[in-house]
């Protein structure tokens, strides 16, 4: 949306960055020739959101008509790019866990694997605003089971590549959390990230924060249980919004289960 997108890309390119990753609703690239001018500026990676296969459920989220077709398109030309060897840095989807996806998880990923995809980040949806529902949030006893099956379709079928960011690690299945090879693979990592929101309201039109902080300070917490769980000082918890819909009931056994698959192996 910055009037200035491109010149800034451009201006990357120019002080020497070599990787310059979007993380973009597509529109940009559902025209060929502005994907083209977006790319020639220099950007390597791009990691597009959608968050379903299923045009009326992705339009709900994004509360936009239209928006489906535009990303569809927006893959469409990436994909070409990539086989153009144009994104050097990789292409990926981010896909936001909602209530909707938990079963049809499957039906997602092949979807978008027969568009050409094979990365996927799924964030568990940040219960704010007009999400801060059961309606759209899952509760972490109905998601763990699903999760078991697309990994285990993932691992003998599909071998794309996943990560699921914003779950709290006692809530994957226990299988993922005993085997070191599969917690590496699956189990996503918040990189820190300092942000600068641009915008007319902040002071000097922006804002700079470290991603790693606003969520640690102001989104998440800690359920009571954590104290006693080993890995109370690496796991970020949980969304705050969660605990409102839930409370902290799932977590009491939390520590023990990560205790018992830790030492598994
Ligand atoms: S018990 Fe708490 S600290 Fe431990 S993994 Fe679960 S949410 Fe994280």
């Amino acid at each position: 949306m910055h009037p200035e997108f491109i010149q800034m890309v451009e201006y990357a390119k120019n002080k020497g960055f070599k990787q310059i990753c979007v993380c973009t609703n597509g529109f940009g690239f559902a025209d060929q020739s502005s994907a083209s001018r977006l790319l020639a500026a220099g950007i390597s990676q791009v990691s597009i959101s959608v968050h379903s296969h299923l045009e009326k459920h992705e339009e709900r989220v994004t509360n936009k008509t239209g928006s489906y077709k535009r990303k569809i398109k927006a893959i469409g030309n990436l994909v070409k790019a990539r086989a153009a060897n144009q994104l050097v840095d990789g292409l990926s989807l981010k896909t936001v866990i909602h209530k909707q996806l938990l079963n049809r998880f499957r039906q997602h990923v092949e979807f978008f694997q027969n568009l050409g995809l094979d990365d996927i980040g799924f964030n568990f949806i940040r219960p704010d605003h007009g999400s801060r529902s059961s309606k759209w949030v899952p509760a972490f006893k109905e998601l763990t089971p699903k999760l078991r099956e697309l990994v285990l379709s993932n691992e003998t079928v599909l071998k794309m590549n996943f990560s699921f960011l914003d779950i709290p690690t006692c809530m994957f299945p226990w299988e993922v959390l005993a085997e070191p090879r599969l917690r590496q693979r699956y189990i996503g990592k918040n990189f820190e990230r300092c942000i600068t929101i641009f915008s007319p309201t902040e002071k000097n039109g922006l804002r700079r924060f470290e991603w790693s902080d606003e969520r640690k300070n102001s989104m998440k917490s800690h359920p009571a249980a954590c104290s006693d769980c080993q890995l109370n000082d690496v796991c970020e918890g949980v969304w705050r919004g969660y605990l409102e819909i839930y409370g902290d009931g799932e977590f009491a056994a939390g520590p023990a289960k990560i205790e018992t698959c830790f030492a598994a192996r």
